[in-house]
């Protein structure tokens, strides 16, 4: 199993037929086919924010604890932009989650493995503010779910292996991934910082929960207490929360309102940069980007 969720572009083994939400294929995997669980046995999965939430919870372990066990380091972007992959068995290349019963974590499984034999292509047009999404069928060999005389709707499909929710918390950091890919250096290149905290915001959820509750972050932000205290107790909000979050971080987006005494000092802190050349100006993005989060460590 090796095709993320949103996969760039269809590798060799993919047949790439565009498929809309109403239009069918034919496949169905069961424990009783053959190679049942034979897709586990080679795996090359990436993570989604929420993909990490509920597992760790299905762990009953903070989210740092399942990201030191269970989880391996990748990149998303070749720049730098940190990501995670479920981890295999040690000299192995099977799940981690893998038992000689099936899937140890099935009702709490990543978003690629209840995609699976679907794969998911997002794209934007210039100027455009949606995203379009289509689907393609992914066939490796070992997999006999392709010949099983069952047909349905992608969407049908979806909302058998319970994809819309996984899709829906999602969608907004899939778009800032998606946006910061495909900007490139345009956008210049973010700070070792920026980086920190797009890895705290979308994976460690716990660690983003004390990071919003502390002072740095209150003597930063606007934040209205009873949504403070919402974003407290349930982590589905805090995840989306974090989103927005990685808006005003990566893209200088006014997602999230400052403080007056600290939008004064950042306005400053721009003006001077103003007095610089265009080149030091984009040069100093990421310098800026430090220096605008620097109170906020977790
Ligand atoms: S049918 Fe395909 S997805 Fe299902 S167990 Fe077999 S290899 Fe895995
Ligand atoms: S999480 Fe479960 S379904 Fe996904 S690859 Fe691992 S064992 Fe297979």
């Amino acid at each position: 199993m090796s095709i993320p969720p949103d996969s760039a572009a269809p590798a060799s083994t993919i047949i790439p037929v565009q498929l809309g939400l109403h239009d069918k294929f034919q496949f169905r995997c069961h424990k009783g086919i053959a190679c049942f669980n034979k897709c586990c046995e080679n795996i090359d999965i990436l993570l989604t924010p929420y993909d990490v939430l509920r597992l760790k919870n299905h762990f009953g372990i903070a989210s740092r604890e399942f990201i030191d066990l269970y989880t391996r380091d990748c990149e998303l972007d070749g720049h730098g932009m940190p990501g995670l992959k479920l981890r295999t068995r040690d000299n192995s290349t099977a799940c981690i989650n893998l038992t000689a019963q099936g899937c140890g974590v099935y009702v709490d499984r990543p978003a690629a493995c209840r995609y699976y034999a679907l794969g998911l292509v997002s794209m934007r047009k210039k100027d455009t503010a949606h995203d379009e999404d289509w689907f393609f069928t992914v066939r490796e060999e070992h997999c006999l779910g392709h010949l099983e005389p069952i047909v349905q709707t992608v969407c049908a499909y979806r909302q058998e292996q319970g994809i819309d929710l996984y899709d829906d918390v999602n969608r907004e950091w899939r778009q800032i991934v998606l946006k910061k890919r495909s900007a490139g250096p345009t956008l210049g290149q973010p700070s070792a910082r920026s980086f920190e905290l797009f890895f705290l915001a979308s994976y460690d959820i716990d660690g983003f929960r004390a990071f919003v509750a502390s002072s740095g972050f209150t003597d930063l932000f606007e934040l209205d207490p009873a949504f403070r205290l919402e974003l407290m107790s349930d982590e589905v909000k805090l995840l989306k929360f974090g989103f927005r979050f990685l808006k005003q971080v990566l893209f200088g987006e006014n997602t999230i309102a400052i403080k007056p005494a600290a939008a004064q000092e950042r306005r400053m802190r721009m003006l001077q940069r103003a007095a610089s050349t265009p080149a030091a100006r984009a040069a100093g993005l990421a310098e800026a980007q430090d220096a605008a989060y620097h109170s906020l460590r977790d």
